[in-house]
């Protein structure tokens, strides 16, 4: 897919509005539109993969930073000692709606399981 027809390649390239609460050079994060939880973060590679399996074995790395701004954001949101959950839908019946990888981060209610 071109950058043009992703919605979170245009977020990232700042040419659609987001409520933007970290960036560096490889990795964004922003509020979910329609949040599941008082805190509803989405993080982003800056660079167009569909899912977690449109990534190779070069990107560990970069997946390793993501976690790190899974970390960050927890922390200033305040939710790094009271808990949170990380989530990545994949594919169909991952039930994704955006096909550009993402981490959802849902915290400050308690999270029930199993998962919908
Ligand atoms: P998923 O269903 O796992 O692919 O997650 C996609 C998420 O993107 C959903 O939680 C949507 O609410 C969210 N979303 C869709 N459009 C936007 C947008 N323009 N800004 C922020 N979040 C969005």
């Amino acid at each position: 897919m071109a950058d043009g027809d992703c919605l979170f390649c245009r977020i990232a390239a700042g040419e659609i509005p987001a409520n933007v609460v970290y960036s560096d050079d490889e990795v964004m994060a922003f509020r979910d539109i329609a949040p599941r939880a008082p805190i509803h973060v989405l993080v982003i590679p800056r660079r167009h993969f569909v899912s977690l399996m449109d990534l190779g074995d070069e990107d560990t790395p970069l997946l390793g930073r993501m976690f790190a701004v899974i970390r960050e954001v927890a922390r200033r949101d305040g939710i790094a000692e009271s808990g949170f959950r990380v989530v990545s839908n994949a594919g169909r019946d991952g039930g994704q709606t955006v096909d550009h990888l993402h981490f959802h981060v849902f915290g400050r209610r308690f999270m029930t399981w199993p998962p919908g």
